[in-house]
């Protein structure tokens, strides 16, 4: 599922190939994706010019001015398989290409999402604020001091608040594991009881991990592409999401999995030692 880095990789790529362009004409083929009526939705996106890329955590916009008219705003939603690319118009469609926005004559947008969980929708800037508002900061432009308040009194699993986008934009499970690691904090570690010192170091892992897979081009695992329609980089630099079994890179020992809130954690037993108190779950102890 596209996180932070692979989503921050799509705006860069679609500053470069879309900015400026206009959009010449829009063909929905999957109806599901696009949340509104299909007609309001044409009508806001065709002949508006792209002038500027979002992005907040893992939610794109794509601001669409027009000559006598408000900007309108292209909320992307990548979803679990969601994918962005530019083509030329007469490159053969893929399967699941579910919308197809004409940039001038010889290409376009395509919209693709094996699993349809991505949407797109057009909003008013009033409507693009409310929807980055509900969203805690973003994880690459926090500050430390936000990060260690969000933290402040929580309890549940640190994994689960890691991943929950009212508090912290961007992280899902693939960056959430490996950030934990490079901390050295155990999965399970209450957020509110985490020391001072650990908390920064967390703080300071998430930015590092985040950079470095920005830097990469994000991960691919089944779906993700780049505006290009090129895989990432990230997975061989992978700490532990997905290596359940294999030595840690660190100290050798196997990479263990528990699922925590119906998701994975992999994690290294020795590397995040578990606190006396973690979080209660119900099941088998880990
Ligand atoms: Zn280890």
């Amino acid at each position: 599922m596209p996180e932070l880095p692979e989503v921050e990789t799509v705006s860069q790529g679609l500053r470069e190939r879309a900015l400026g362009r206009r959009i010449l004409g829009v063909e929905v083929r999957h109806p599901g994706v696009v949340v509104g009526s299909l007609k309001q939705f044409a009508a806001q996106v065709e002949g508006r010019t792209i002038v500027s890329v979002q992005r907040k955590g893992k939610v794109l916009a794509l601001e669409l001015e027009a000559e006598n008219a408000p900007p309108c705003y292209l909320l992307v939603r990548l979803g679990m398989t969601g994918q962005f690319t530019v083509a030329a118009r007469e490159a053969p469609l893929e399967p699941h290409t579910h919308v197809l926005l004409a940039l001038g004559e010889r290409e376009e947008l395509r919209f693709r999402d094996v699993r349809r969980f991505g949407r797109l929708r057009c909003c008013t800037r009033e409507e693009l604020e409310a929807a980055f508002d509900r969203l805690g900061p973003d994880a690459q432009q926090m500050t430390e001091e936000q990060f260690l308040d969000a933290l402040r009194g929580r309890r549940g699993a640190i994994k689960s608040w890691l991943m929950n986008q009212q508090l912290l934009a961007g992280l899902g499970n693939i960056y959430a594991d490996e950030s934990l690691f490079v901390a050295g904090i155990h999965p399970l570690a209450q957020p509110g009881r985490i020391s001072a010192r650990n908390a920064r170091r967390l703080f300071r892992a998430v930015r590092k991990v985040l950079d470095h897979a920005v830097k990469l081009q994000g991960t691919t695992f089944r779906d993700y592409v780049d505006i290009e329609g090129r895989p990432g980089n990230y997975e061989l630099r992978l700490r532990v999401y997905q290596r359940t079994g294999k030595p840690c890179r660190r100290c050798g020992r196997p990479i263990r999995r528990i699922v925590i809130a119906g998701r994975s954690s992999h994690f290294c037993p020795a590397c995040q030692p578990r606190p006396r108190e973690v979080t209660k779950m119900r099941g088998p102890r880990h």
